[in-house]
């Protein structure tokens, strides 16, 4: 599975924790992440993460696209409801387009251990169909 990795700075070392914890699990997948949350689970675990810019530069935005072509498979997106962001259009349209898609998407601690939960007991398999059939019909 494509899992996108995103957090702003006051939910980064929350973030690098709960990459720490499922380290294991994560390793299997293919990673993404933002420019400055990639570098910082690079820093601290053994994970390998393709990072697009910075949140603010376009990050996210890099992101959405992948999503709108269906194929990023997960988004873990810990935001920092308490701080203004300068990129707030970016940060809705990336949220709006999860929707749009159907992707799965946590945007706190709370879901997200839900989500590395149910992906490892094969509870988002059907992101796999979907892709097999995307494949069919190319
Ligand atoms: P960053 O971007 O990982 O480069 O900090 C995330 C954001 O703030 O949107």
């Amino acid at each position: 599975m494509k899992i996108a990795f995103i957090a702003h700075d006051g939910k980064k070392a929350d973030l690098v924790n709960f990459a720490k914890a499922y380290e294991s699990i994560l390793s299997k997948h293919e990673l993404y992440s933002t420019g400055t949350t990639g570098t910082r689970i690079m820093e601290q675990t053994k994970l390998q993460l393709h990072r697009f810019k910075s949140g603010p530069l376009g990050g996210d935005q890099e992101i959405g696209a992948l999503i709108a072509k269906n194929l990023m498979d997960i988004v873990i997106f810990f935001r920092d409801p308490l701080t203004p962001q300068p990129h707030e259009p970016d940060i809705l349209a990336l949220l709006r387009l999860c929707d749009v898609y159907s992707i799965p998407l946590a945007t706190n601690m709370g879901t997200a251990e839900i989500l590395i939960h149910g992906l490892e007991r094969g509870d988002l398999n059907w992101r796999t169909l979907i892709h097999e059939k995307e494949n069919e019909n190319k």
